[in-house]
């Protein structure tokens, strides 16, 4: 490892490239695969991760904003690229020169793409966005969205490629609300092909509405958390709740989402693999009798003389501080209670129960040693969070190490 520090990211490639081919094997041969690779791809890279999901199948990718796409293209990755968020009207001629599609919700968009694409003379590709529930971007009305749909096409310079929207509660067991948006897109896309306006890819699905509504896929999929190994937010509840508690590296999966009453739409032996594992290791060991505090603000006391570990990660590194006096880490095989307060560059653990730990033993923050795993998951429900923001808060001065 070239890098100065003691604490690291590994990411592991060939899960990735595991999960894409997973999901690209559950679409039928006319629906594309988009990997969902913004926030560097939920702090696991987006170059290495776009491009292991291209290997597997992918053929489109989806950013949040412009320069996220930017960094893709300086790479050489050539795949169609879709930025899902706003784009700011300074930064549209940057998304239009660099050739990705911009998501369209507004008139004040449409016209911002209008005008870079004439400037630079550049047919520009967008997608509609369609708000059928979710009260985040998006338009509603059926009028107005064929209105604006006709403005892009009039303009000359822009291509409607996409229509989509977006499921707020795709992960939950109860599928009405899921349902009663997807029966409103519908209806949006049946008034335009009434219209005679023909789009080419609508899309809805995200990873949760991936695995459990197949007759939602539509053109496209948008896949983003499945394609790092983990499940959404209540599905991995659900299979929480089920007794698995992800401990087995999210073994069992497809029994639990039976069990739980959601449809299985994992090939049987198909599972999804973790892709990202957060490690560091013993910098100090040191006894503490009884009674003595550990970290700011003496919120732990040895209850006995304790052995203590320190380790060189903080909530700097986006190891959150939530996790303060409640989480665990995995070393020598076994868990390890964080004692005190999470400090900025510093976590300590209880290690008495370990009594052959020495300096350097490697730790595990988020990942598998031996027989015991710690999933991002577990992690994140410690910190009252979810695995979406642990994985995406893994700070820039974590080097990553890809396999
Ligand atoms: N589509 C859109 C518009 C999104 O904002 C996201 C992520 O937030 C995704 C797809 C991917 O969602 P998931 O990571 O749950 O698959």
């Amino acid at each position: 490892m070239n890098s100065l520090r003691d604490t690291w990211a590994e990411i592991d490639l060939p899960a990735i490239e595991h999960n894409a081919a997973l999901f690209h094997s559950l679409l039928a041969p006319s629906c594309r695969l988009m990997a969902v690779v913004k926030a560097d791809a939920y702090g696991h890279g987006a170059v290495q991760t776009a491009e292991a999901a291209i290997r597997a199948g992918a053929r489109y990718l989806g950013v949040a904003f412009a320069d996220e796409a930017v960094q893709l293209r300086d790479a050489g990755i050539q795949q169609p690229i879709l930025i899902l968020g706003y784009t700011p009207p300074r930064s549209v001629e940057t998304a239009v020169r660099c050739g990705a599609a911009v998501t369209v919700f507004s008139r004040e968009v449409l016209l911002a793409v209008i005008g870079a694409a004439r400037r630079l003379g550049r047919r520009t590709v967008v997608h509609i966005k369609v708000d059928t529930g979710l009260g985040r971007l998006g338009l509603s009305g059926s009028d107005e969205i064929e209105e604006l749909i006709r403005e892009a096409l009039g303009s000359g310079c822009i291509e409607v490629e996409g229509i989509f929207t977006h499921f707020a509660a795709a992960d939950h067991a109860d599928a009405s609300f899921t349902r009663l948006q997807y029966e409103r897109f519908r209806s949006i896309l049946r008034g335009l092909e009434a219209a005679g306006i023909d789009i080419p890819l609508k899309h809805a699905c995200n990873t949760a509405a991936t695995l459990q509504y197949p007759e939602y896929h539509l053109d496209m999929v948008r896949v983003g958390i499945g394609l790092y190994g983990m499940w959404p937010g209540d599905l991995q509840h659900q299979m929480a709740a089920a007794g698995d508690h992800t401990r087995q590296k999210n073994a069992a999966n497809r029994e639990v989402r039976h069990s739980s009453g959601l449809k299985p739409s994992c090939p049987p032996g198909s599972e999804l693999q973790p892709a990202l594992q957060l490690k560091t290791s013993v910098a100090a060991l040191k006894r503490i009798p009884e009674g003595h505090p550990v970290s700011y603000g003496c919120t732990f006391t040895a209850g006995r003389q304790t052995l203590v570990a320190v380790l060189p990660i903080g909530y700097a590194d986006g190891y959150p501080r939530l996790l303060s006096n409640r989480g665990e880490v995995l070393i020598g095989n076994r868990r390890a209670p964080i004692i005190g307060r999470i400090c900025m560059d510093q976590t300590m653990v209880d290690a008495t129960d370990l009594p052959d730990i020495q300096i350097g033993d490697e730790v595990v923050l988020i990942g598998s040693q031996g027989d015991s795993a710690v999933s991002a998951g577990e992690v994140a429900e410690w910190a009252d969070t979810i695995h979406y923001e642990l994985v995406c808060g893994i700070g820039k001065r974590v080097p990553r190490l890809y396999s």
